[in-house]
């Protein structure tokens, strides 16, 4: 190298035969991520390469472990002029443009991940070698944030790979490893090593002295044709409704991908491009992006830093996991334990009730082995680690154990005292109970500072949230050891407070008794579903509540009625409730597992919604509006996830938020339970909650909170 310069975050090293290598290094970072620190001294050394005949080619590589992961998210979400969101998209490709005119060869060296705004940079490379690092990642993943791609990934991926092709990339947001990358002819070479990377790209550069990229080209052909292509053409017809029956029109994110990706398949390169920065301006300053950036961005950040971790405790892991019950929920907290590596002990009455639950694991194992994503020495190995047993001293030597046998207060007393007879002094014993308190089953146990609840969700393997719940007597220290267990096996954690339902249940439980409510009152079972899914839920909430069985929630309001009399307090039930003890107790109709609920479960073919059901819910005369629907639907959870904050059950917004999008599947395009009152405006919010309050009873009346909070302005932050 005879010539070094070091301008900031780009590093600028020309060697005697005229290579240059830009290096992505900016200081006091662990990784590159695209803001004007980056870009000015990028435009710089453009600047160079296009004046100094005397360079030959360019290789761009990054001096951190990842390439480039992307844009300034703290920026964008701070935009609200949509002229200065466009701005910022047209300087970034012009930039890249330059690049990719220069007129000498420049390859992207992929030492790592390279997403959003980072690939597009490799995309205005004339070619793309990575390193076949099984942990890098490449892709367009901004539709997760209610973002598109604004730097000329609406252009280039679908002239690169064709429009069918490029579309689930950018509409899911897919993440590819390296060897689908290049299957997908994203990446051009893999290689095993730096050294061999770099080999090959001055290798490339000496071959290919005067590179001209695809769309440059005057004989330029779309892959697969363009927009009035036949099959393309044919595509376009069906591919916007079948995204908007999917996401209700919710995620404009999804439309405006599609109409650059449509319009620039009609257009020319530099004109496709300019349509996408005036479509990613409109999604920069919409609310829902605003809403998906503040929650799944900067919230789920904070959690994941340990925002609700205690500080002052050493980061602790699990090395031996006890599980005591190999039921449903064992058996998935088995499996994505010893997935984290633990060495897991599950227990149950009987080696044959045990061994069933680690069958499970076995079972998902298969799955994987069929997709590519294990081997059956992989699965091997992964099953040597649970052992399955119905013998207490097995557990000897655990760090953690949890409880998942029956909901049953005595079953459980009697397994916490076994356990606590054989597990270390400093072991941790956590609950995965859904409705008892923690303090009362902490009673079993001689050590209640070292007790605490595990909620997870079903099914455990696929749920990305578990709720740490704190007893009277947990101390902090075993707090953050639940936190750091949670983190371990790669889930989130969210900490709350012992009391009735916790948040999630409670809050979820209001949705689903709306549903029912509405149903009582005569509106149609279509409608109401219709409205849930309209809003933005996974499930309406009559199916939602055949899916977590109505014996359950019978079961929960029974007992719930009974503490209440224990306590010396009035219960004043949902509405809805009546329709459950009809459904379970007059009906025999408690849900899917029964092939009996709201919806009837044909062995083959899809569920339909019972057709007697008229006759018990006879529909009225008088229809609601769907928004009608939809906002009662809505109001229930915000408004009872706002009293949850307000008396401290959920501590911090980013919690409350999280929770509610990861626990019951809140719509996440509000942002959350707490963020959808934000979005909504407090003041609005409480207005249209008392006028619902006077329609349809005093439950929706409005959390003290929000009315304090609307009296001096504030939002939920
Ligand atoms: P399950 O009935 O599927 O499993 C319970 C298991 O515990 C059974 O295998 C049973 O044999 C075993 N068991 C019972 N008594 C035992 C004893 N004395 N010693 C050893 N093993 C014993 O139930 P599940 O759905 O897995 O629920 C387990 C716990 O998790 C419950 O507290 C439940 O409330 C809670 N939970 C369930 C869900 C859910 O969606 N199912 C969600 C969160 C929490």
């Amino acid at each position: 190298m005879n010539e070094i310069t070091h301008s900031t975050a780009v590093k600028f090293e020309q060697d005697a035969e005229g290579i240059v290598l830009l290096t992505l290094d900016m200081p006091g970072r662990s990784m590159n991520v695209l803001n004007d620190e980056l870009t000015r001294p990028l435009a710089e050394a453009i600047a160079r390469i296009e004046a100094d005949t005397g360079v030959k080619g360019v290789i761009l590589t990054s001096g951190k472990k990842q390439f480039l992961a992307g844009a300034d998210i703290e920026k964008i979400f701070a935009m609200t002029d949509p002229r200065l969101a466009y701005e910022l998209a047209q300087t970034y490709k012009g930039f890249l443009r330059r690049l990719e005119l220069c007129g000498k060869p420049v390859v992207a060296a992929l030492n790592g991940t390279a997403l959003g705004g980072g690939l597009e940079l490799a995309l205005a490379c004339h070619y793309r070698i990575a390193i076949n690092d099984p942990k890098a990642k490449f892709g367009l993943p901004e539709v997760k944030l209610g973002l598109l791609p604004g730097g000329g990934g609406t252009q280039r991926l679908p002239r690169l790979i064709g429009i069918q092709a490029c579309l689930p990339l950018m509409l899911e947001g897919k993440e590819l490893r390296p060897e689908q990358a290049k299957q997908q002819g994203i990446i051009h070479e893999l290689t095993k090593d730096r050294e061999e990377m770099m080999a090959r790209a001055r290798a490339w550069i000496a071959a290919n002295p005067k590179p001209v990229q695809p769309w440059d080209d005057k004989k330029f052909k779309w892959p697969g044709g363009d927009s009035r292509s036949p099959a393309n053409a044919q595509l376009w017809a069906v591919a916007p409704s079948m995204a908007d029956a999917k996401s209700q029109g919710n995620y404009p994110a999804l439309t405006n991908i599609m109409s650059c990706v449509f319009e620039g398949g009609i257009v020319d390169f530099d004109t496709g491009c300019r349509l996408e920065s005036r479509y990613f301006a409109n999604l920069v300053v919409s609310q829902v992006s605003k809403n998906m950036i503040g929650t799944l961005w900067f919230q789920l950040n904070a959690i994941n830093k340990g925002k609700s971790r205690p500080e002052g405790f050493e980061k602790a892991a699990v090395k031996k996991l006890g599980i005591l019950g190999a039921g449903m929920m064992g058996a998935g907290i088995a499996y994505v334990s010893a997935k984290a590596g633990m060495e897991v002990v599950l227990l149950d009455s009987t080696v044959e009730a045990a061994e069933k639950g680690k069958a499970y694991s076995a079972g998902l194992l298969d799955k994987a082995i069929k997709k590519g994503r294990e081997t059956p020495a992989g699965k091997g190995v992964f099953l040597d680690r649970i052992k399955a047993t119905a013998d207490y001293q097995h557990l000897e030597g655990c760090d953690l154990v949890i409880e998942a046998v029956f909901e049953d207060r005595a079953v459980k007393a009697e397994v916490t005292r076994k356990t606590e007879a054989v597990i270390p002094a400093t072991a941790t014993f956590a609950s995965n109970t859904s409705t008892l308190p923690i303090t009362g089953l902490a009673k079993a146990s001689a050590r209640p500072e070292q007790f605490i609840g595990l909620h997870f969700f079903s099914p455990v393997d696929k749920m990305p949230l578990v709720e740490i719940i704190l007893g009277e007597k947990t101390s902090q220290a075993t707090l953050a050891k639940g936190f750091d267990y949670v983190q371990q096996i790669g889930k989130t954690p969210i900490v709350v407070r012992d009391s009735r339902g916790f948040y999630t249940s409670r809050s979820f439980a209001t949705y689903v008794m709306e549903g029912l409510a509405l149903l009582q009152e005569g509106q149609h079972p279509r409608s109401i579903e219709a409205a849930g899914i309209q809003a933005g839920m996974p499930v309406g909430p009559l199916a939602v509540h055949d899916e977590v069985s109505m014996s359950l929630s019978l079961h929960v309001m029974e007992q719930t009625r009974k503490d209440f009399a224990a306590e010396g307090k009035t219960y004043v039930g949902h509405p809805g409730e009546r329709a459950v003890v009809l459904m379970v107790k007059e009906l025999d109709r408690p849900g899917k597992k029964a092939g009996k609920g709201f919806y009837e479960y044909p062995p083959v073919g899809q569920k339909f919604i019972w057709p007697e059901l008229g006759k018990y819910f006879p529909v009225s005369k008088e229809q609601m509006s769907q928004q009608e629907m939809m906002d009662r639907l809505m109001f229930a959870q915000a408004n009872e996830a706002a009293r949850c904050y307000e008396e401290k059950v959920v501590m911090t917004v980013a919690d409350t938020n999280i929770g509610s999008i990861f626990g019951w599947g809140f719509a996440p395009h509000q942002g959350g339970a707490l963020q959808y009152i934000n979005a909504y405006g407090v003041i609005e919010f409480v207005k249209r909650a008392e006028e619902l309050a006077a329609k349809y009873g005093p439950r929706f009346k409005p959390a003290k909170i929000l009315l304090e909070m609307s009296a001096v302005g504030k939002t939920f932050q």
